[in-house]
């Protein structure tokens, strides 16, 4: 049947000296694999429109499960423009392909993830906050997967966990331990909107103590509560002790409407995040992906981040 609808070149792979195959993720069908017949020609049906993270229109004979779909015609709705100062965006962009074809299984159309995975490549164009959107992407896929951290009780005993009722008691104390924020103010507490347990004290340099994170489990699937953290520390098993700053962006994500014109906002909130906080939710968004795909995608070691594995 032939049929009409939007696209998101995802993959593309040669198929012979002029015809490619190329994975799209599209609004209405989900992820299809299609043949372009003379899509390598520079002349063809295809307007050289068929370019890795491409937006595109297309017509495409559908066909039955397992049969590869055959493109007929596309058009460029809008082309991911590189500059050479927005390497990391075009890295994030190519994961965020990446990872549309390793969450998504053919003919299961998701027209939210569509949108927001759309909505994610103009954000990672404009070379602004690029960790911010790979993590929040990450977050997003997986809750429209259904396996995305728990954030509000205990992903083992399901016990409430309240990360407003922190323990602030050692708020300027300066520990020796690494686990030090670094100039974190609280003008960078404001995420999103959204206050953290810290407030009254301007301009004072805040400093987290150990007691203060809380413990998170990639193997039972998000925060876990002290006593779940101690069962687990007498069993060997490991968990990682998250800010509460880090833990309310990943609750930011989870409650966001990603369908609501909100990104101006955002974007302002957004550059007062200091960068070990995006660093450490970077990295708890992608250790989250990580485990659920049992590997490592291959595009996500050239997401820029400088923090020790
Ligand atoms: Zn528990």
């Amino acid at each position: 049947m032939i049929e009409k609808d939007e696209a998101i070149v995802i993959r593309s792979v040669d198929f012979s000296e002029t015809s490619l195959i190329l994975t799209l993720f599209t609004k209405r069908f989900g992820k299809i694999d299609a043949l372009a017949k003379g899509g390598r020609r520079l002349k063809s049906s295809f307007e050289s429109a068929l370019d890795i993270l491409s937006q595109i229109s297309v017509t495409f004979l559908h066909k039955k499960r397992d049969v590869l779909d055959l493109l007929t015609e596309s058009k460029l709705i809008k082309r991911f423009h590189v500059t050479s100062d927005n390497l990391s965006g075009l890295y994030g962009a190519y994961y965020v392909a990446d990872l549309l074809n390793l969450f998504t299984e053919p003919d299961a159309p998701n027209e939210k993830l569509f949108n927001i995975a759309a909505q994610t490549l103009v954000q990672l164009e404009q070379a602004h906050s690029v960790n911010y959107f790979v993590a929040r992407f990450e977050y997003n896929i997986m809750q429209e997967n259904g396996t995305q951290p728990t954030l509000h009780i205990c992903a083992e005993c399901g016990s409430n966990i309240d990360n407003k009722n922190v323990d602030n008691k050692n708020i300027d104390s300066v520990n020796n331990d690494n686990a030090n924020v670094d100039g974190m103010n609280v003008g960078d507490a404001n995420v999103g909107g959204l206050n953290i347990a810290m407030a009254g004290q301007p301009q004072k340099v805040r400093r987290t103590n150990a007691r203060e994170r809380i413990p998170f489990s990639f193997l039972s699937g998000g925060v876990i509560c002290d006593n779940c953290a101690e069962k687990m520390r007498n069993n060997g098993q490991m968990y990682k002790p998250i800010t509460p700053f880090a833990l309310d962006m990943l609750q930011h994500f989870a409650n966001e409407n990603t369908t609501k014109n909100n990104e101006t906002e955002n974007v302002k909130n957004i550059t007062e995040l200091n960068d070990n906080t995006m660093l450490e939710i970077l990295n708890l968004t992608n250790n989250c992906i990580n485990h659920q795909l049992g590997t490592r995608p291959r595009t996500q070691k050239w997401l820029q981040k400088n923090y020790p594995e």
